[in-house]
């Protein structure tokens, strides 16, 4: 079997799944794209645990985590099963590389797992394991995660990270003065894009002293933090593919990565 990509999608807002745009289009041509893997392991920006936590249940709900958002958005379901012997799986894989792990059998997907696959797998027959995020620590971190999760790739597993690009909410809206993004926005993504597709992991692991405006971007750093799992999985000096390199509101990237 030809080993799976790891990928990185940005999500956007909740409501993605129901706005026309660009990214709505680009995921929705990303399932015939990557094809279908056996399971999804999926790190979310939604799920923040102190310790990497794994979703065991056989069929988790859909959690909507948002507030505010038209009601249509409440009823929308993504029935994907869980796949319980996976999550065990990886629960082994993470403790042998000595990494703390706990099983959840009760965890639903949260918006960062559904609102991307609802567009990229919208029959929702591929099992999805998902997996947390650590605020606490630091991208190395989760590059071990991934490092950890990376023979799975060889099984047909995808490995995937959904968080954002960039992720200011105090700025949303706060364009350049041509309409495009701002150039605090623009010149991070650029950094990361150039460093995706440079191979530079290192630099990478090491962006809150290296990228420009680092902390702007990302004032807290859970949005950006589910990038190192399928980076990490990649393996050190892997070359990225950068997807769908485009704004919304001016400071949101909607930039994906995808290494084969
Ligand atoms: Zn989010």
């Amino acid at each position: 079997m030809a080993r799976t990509p790891s990928l990185f999608v940005s999500h956007g807002a909740p409501s993605l799944a129901l706005e026309d745009g660009l990214s709505r289009d680009f995921l929705l041509s990303l399932g015939q794209r990557l094809g279908k893997p056996r399971a999804i392991v999926c790190v979310s920006a939604h799920w923040e645990t102190p310790a990497v936590n794994v979703g065991l249940a056989a069929h988790p709900e859909t959690i909507h985590d948002f507030y505010g958002f038209p009601p249509e958005l409440y009823q929308l379901r993504y029935p994907a099963a869980g796949d319980p012997a996976l999550g065990r799986r990886v629960l082994q894989l993470l403790s042998g590389a000595g990494l703390p792990a706990v099983g959840d059998e009760t965890r639903g997907f949260d918006h960062g797992v559904w609102s991307p696959l609802i567009l990229i797998y919208p029959d929702a027959d591929v099992p999805v394991v998902e997996i947390s995020v650590q605020t606490r620590l630091d991208a190395a971190h989760h590059i071990k995660v991934g490092r950890a999760l990376a023979p799975l790739r060889e099984e047909g597993v995808l490995i995937m990270g959904s968080g954002s690009t960039t992720h200011n909410l105090r700025e949303i809206g706060r364009t350049g003065p041509d309409g495009g993004p701002s150039e605090y926005y623009a010149a991070f993504e650029k950094w990361v894009c150039d460093a995706v597709t440079q191979g530079r992991t290192e630099d990478l692991t090491d962006f809150e002293r290296l990228a420009p405006h680092a902390r702007r971007n990302h004032p807290t750093p859970e949005h950006f933090l589910p990038l190192f799992a399928p980076l990490g999985a990649a393996g050190d000096g892997a070359k990225g593919e950068v997807l769908n390199r485009h704004f919304e509101f001016g400071t949101l990237s909607m930039a994906a990565f995808l290494w084969a």
